[in-house]
């Protein structure tokens, strides 16, 4: 049985006021069949720790690729995970876009944070011009087979399929796009480590998840829940998709 993961990613939002939100999460009590992860920013992790217990699990949006040092203003997953993190999400598209990141820094990050006992969420997914050029599975295997280190278990990863152009946009690929994309990665990770370990990960779609259009999505072959943006902001927004999930 592979675990389902709703992920919540909040980005550089939230100030301490943005824990009411997790509070009231917290107190619907951990879904029967789903686990609930909220990356808050790196300022919020310790308090986010304090109110989620062991109900929601928390984590951190990125970390450097060496565990200390002389990194001004960087975080190390030594860190998020003394600070009470489980999880980080790694090569995520705004982190690809805003800081250069490239599939062999995401690998590099990927490794120490499973040095520091961290969860990874790596991302990837293409750009609209790779998707109309129908370049999507390419690009996807690549970013799989670069951003990921040997070594993978399906304790260890969790993969979330972000389309860039889906992100923040309220746009969502159809369905069986999902679900085409889903199989190539799960065939992939069998290829690769193996069918035990390779059907043993977690897959989310991320990209627009509502809780209008969660259900449908949970449905799809192979996703195993979602890495939300927007939606995970709110208590009741983010509430919805987890029932939705529990209840796939
Ligand atoms: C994200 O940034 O990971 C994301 C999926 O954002 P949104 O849900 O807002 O599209």
């Amino acid at each position: 049985m592979r675990r389902k993961l709703a992920a919540g990613n909040w980005k550089m939002n939230g100030t301490a006021a943005a824990l009411a939100e997790l509070e009231t999460l917290t107190a619907k009590g951990a879904p029967e069949n789903a686990q609930v992860l909220i990356c808050p920013p790196s300022t919020l992790i310790s308090r986010a720790k304090d109110v989620a217990g062991d109900i929601i699990s928390i984590g951190g949006q990125d970390c450097h690729a060496n565990q200390s040092g002389a990194h001004t203003g960087d975080v190390s997953a030594e860190m998020l995970k003394d600070a009470g993190a489980t999880h980080v999400i790694l090569g995520h598209s705004e982190r690809r876009e805003d800081h250069n990141e490239r599939d062999e820094d995401v690998r590099i990050k990927a490794k120490t944070a499973w040095d520091a006992g961290l969860v990874t969420v790596i991302c990837v997914g293409e750009s609209l011009s790779e998707r109309e050029a129908d370049n999507t599975l390419d690009i996807i295997g690549g970013q799989l087979a670069g951003s990921i280190p040997d070594g993978a278990t399906g304790e260890n990863l969790v993969v979330a399929y972000e389309p860039i152009w889906a992100i923040g946009t309220g746009k969502v690929p159809t369905l069986s796009q999902i679900g085409d994309v889903h199989d190539f990665m799960r065939a992939r990770l069998e290829r690769r480590f193996g069918e035990g370990v390779g059907r043993t990960v977690p897959l989310l779609y991320g990209g627009s998840v509502k809780p209008g259009n969660a259900p449908e999505i949970f449905a799809v072959s192979n996703v195993d829940g979602a890495l939300v943006g927007g939606a995970s902001l709110k208590a009741s927004d983010f509430g919805a998709i987890i029932a939705a999930l529990d209840a796939s």
